[in-house]
Parts: C-alpha cells; structure tokens; sequence
C-alpha cells in the first residue's frame, strides 16, 4: 500500500457548515504532514449533496485555511463537477458485476446500464476487510456489518463512499488523513477502490475532539467554528499551533513555537488515537502568549478590527486611534484576546461608563473609608497641578491619611472613573486623555451616589 513516492495528501471538506475546529485540525494534519515529507496538498470540495452545500460556506473554507496560513498545491477540485467520472466509475463495476441495480423495493434488477429511478449497490463479497492506519494500527471490519451498500442514488447521484474512493484514486492519494468519524465508512472505501483496479490511500484516522466533560465536541453544546474564535480575538498563528497539539505533540515537548519548527517535529505516525482536549483554558494561554509576542504596529494592526468596527459601544466620534495607539503597551501583558482590549480603553471613550455592580459594591461600598477619600480625592484634584505623578500621590496621600495602602486607596477612584475595579495602569491613560473636570465629574458622581 505504502508507495516511495512523495506523499499526496487532500483536505476534503464537504461544505455543510462553517469550518469547524476539528476541520480545521484535520486539514492542518494533512497540511503538515504535506509540508514535513516534500509531499502534495491538495483541496478537494465534497459537494455532491447539493441540497445541503451553500456558496458561502465554500467561501468560507477558502477564507479560514488563508487564515490559518494552510496554502494547497493542487485544487481546489469541486466534486460535483465530476459527476460523469462517477457515473463511469459506477457503470464499471456494474460491467464488471462488482454492483448491481435495484428497484424501488430494493430488489436487484437484471442489466448493467443505469435508468433514472434505480439504485446501484456494490455486490460486497463475503470476508473481511483489514485497513491498515498508521494511527490505529490494522482494524479489521467483517463484511456481513457492511451489507450490499448503495453506491448511486435512484436520483442519479453518487453516495459520499462512492465519489470519496474514486476522487482518491484518480488524484492518486496517497494518505487519506482524516477525522476518526469516517473510520467506519473505511472498509467501504477500500472495497470501491479495489473492485476499480486502484491501491486504497494509506488511512490515518485522527482522535475525536472533546470538551471538558470528555463528550465529543458538538456544534450544539461548544464553540467550535473557527469564525468565532477569530471573531472573538483569537490569533490565526495561536490557533494553528494550538491545533497542531489536538492529539500530536514534538518530541521535544516544545508546544509553543513557530509553524516552521512544527513543520520540522511533526511525524504522521506520533499521532495519538486518544480523544484530544479542547482545552479553551490552554487556548487563551497560547493567545496570550502569541499576543505578548506582537511587535507594536503588528498589536496595533490585530486590535483595530475590534477597537474600530461598528459593534463598540462607544459613539465613533469619541474614538481616538492615538489614545489605543497610547494604551496598548500599558496592557499588551493582560490581554488574553484581542477583544479584551474593547473592556481596557471604554472608559476613556465613553461619556458615562457604566458601572460594574460587583465592583461598585466590594472597591466603593463596603470598603473602609471610600467616601472620606473620594472628598479628600475631589479636593485635592481640584487645583493640583494635572499631571500623572502629582495626581497618584495625591490618591495615594488621600487613603493613607485613612490608614488605606496604595492599592486600596486607588480602587475607589478606579471604579468612579473607569467604572470596574480591574483595567489598565489608572493614573497615566487617565490624566492623558480626560480632562481634570471629566475627571472630577466622574468623581463627583460617585461620591453622591454613595
Ligand atoms: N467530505 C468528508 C467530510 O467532510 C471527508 C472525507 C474524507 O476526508 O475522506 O466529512
């Protein structure tokens, strides 16, 4: 089975949805695999159910593999647009009595040329099939639980079996690697592609992707379109590398590290058959970490999608580019996703903030002293000279006079101005970009409101 030959490998998605993790994953398996041995990607699109394929979601595909930097050699290939090849493919094995035709009733029909109205089913012989992966080592299926199965549908269409073997054998495939659900379908595959005279792929079928409580991931229960996460602040090069670890990991135990070094690690045959953990927890880590990474202008670049789109909540003509511009080096340590950064600059926007209620209570009014250092605050903001050291002692002065250390001292006044008692660095962003009465109003407000 196993050729000298350079690989050439496929990602094969069927455009029924939005690309999922676990597409996702499959394809860079492939890609990687591709890319480490010298090998051939290609991308073929498995639209024979065209009732269920939609244009954008195609589109799509195309969008988030650009995304994920997952480039193909060949394709994209349309099955649907082999149609006559399958048709010839199925008139072959009815020559060759390999398949036969059935009824509405499902009973075999004598003759070898296919009507409109007929099935065909492949004549599967009795034995059993042995599929050789390179994960899962050999698994064998007994040919009485594969039954005679239907290899062109009475409309005239090819079954996924069917058209997924003959587009394996004529793009000369070499290592099908694909998600575990398929494992099942195998032994079909391999009796299709033998009956037509073709060497079946390699398979290598990858371990199932699962949540927190271990159940496979599903669209219904988990986040799983790769949309989101980039919707959601996740970036292209975190995702891909934490994809790369769903059930494979280097040698060297290194996870975080550029694609080039996974490119150089990864081996087919070091992929687990363990169900793999999405572990959103690890995600936001390597997010983070990736984040950290950025250079100024590449932050600046990644964030504007989600300072400057029109979902903010602030009105667009109180933004102002060079207050993030000024602000992302103050919190590039403490973002977790490019999103984050909408909750670490909305208050300098925003006419009125809103006031987070937990914080309001735990930093304003259940802690020691707030209204006498909110006074002292508001007396002492009103003539000292506005700059951002002056303006920190005389914060800090305020609560020590109330027996309060720096960082209580300073939680009260956070949360007036920026309405949350966690955020960026308060008195540097503060003092550059609102002024010392926006300041003293936000204040003020507080105060009365205790
Ligand atoms: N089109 C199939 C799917 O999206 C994958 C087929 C394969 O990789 O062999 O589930």
């Amino acid at each position: 089975m196993s050729s000298t030959a350079e690989p050439r490998v496929r990602f094969a998605p069927s455009p029924t949805g939005y690309l999922h993790v676990g597409s996702a994953r499959t394809a860079l398996f492939n890609w990687l695999f591709a890319r480490s041995t010298g090998g051939t990607m290609i991308l073929r699109i498995e639209d024979t159910d065209e009732s269920r394929n939609r244009p954008e979601l195609t589109d799509a595909i195309f969008e988030y593999l650009e995304w994920l930097g997952i480039d193909y050699d060949e394709g994209p290939y349309y099955q649907s647009e082999r149609r006559s090849r399958h048709h010839e493919a199925v008139q072959q094995l009815l020559a060759d009595g390999r398949a036969y035709l059935c009824d509405a009733d499902d009973n075999e029909v004598p003759g070898t040329t296919w009507a409109d109205g007929w099935a065909v089913r492949f004549r599967t012989p009795p034995g059993t099939t042995v599929v050789p992966d390179v994960i899962r080592g050999e698994v064998s299926f007994d040919h009485d639980q594969l039954g005679d199965f239907v290899i062109r549908r009475s409309d005239g269409s090819p079954t996924f079996v069917l058209a997924n073997a003959v587009d394996d054998a004529d793009m000369a495939i070499s290592h099908a690697i694909r998600g575990e659900d398929l494992l099942s379908s195998t032994p079909r595959a391999v009796l299709v592609a033998e009956a037509l005279g073709a060497t079946p792929p390699v398979y290598a079928h990858l371990p199932l992707l699962v949540n927190e409580q271990r159940k496979k991931l599903s669209k219904r229960r988990d986040d799983v379109s790769l949309e989101s996460y980039r919707q959601r602040g996740y970036l292209a090069e975190a995702m891909a590398n934490y994809l790369a670890l769903l059930g494979w990991g280097p040698r060297d135990e290194v996870e975080i590290r550029p694609m080039d070094e996974i490119i150089g690690q990864f081996r087919l045959e070091d992929v687990n058959r363990a169900p793999a953990f999405f572990d959103l927890v690890k995600l936001e880590h390597f997010n983070g970490v990736y984040i950290r990474d950025l250079g100024p202008d590449e932050l600046l670049a990644a964030m504007a999608p989600f300072v400057e789109s029109d979902q903010v909540p602030w009105p667009p003509e109180r933004y102002r580019a060079e207050v993030v511009a000024a602000m992302a080096p103050l919190v590039q340590e403490k973002l977790r996703t490019l999103a984050d950064i909408e909750r670490q600059v909305d208050w300098i926007f925003l006419a009125e903030p809103p006031t987070d209620e937990q914080s309001w209570e735990k930093s304003v009014v259940r802690a020691k002293a707030s209204a006498a250092v909110l006074d002292d605050v508001i007396a002492a903001l009103g003539s000292c000279p506005w700059d951002p050291e002056t303006v920190k002692e005389a914060v800090f002065a305020a609560g020590a006079a109330h027996g309060l250390n720096r960082s209580k001292s300073q939680a009260p006044v956070r949360v007036a101005v920026t309405g949350r008692s966690v955020g960026p660095p308060l008195f540097e962003p503060m003092v550059q970009h609102l002024s010392r009465e926006e300041v003293l109003r936000r204040l003020r407000a507080a105060r009365s409101r205790l």
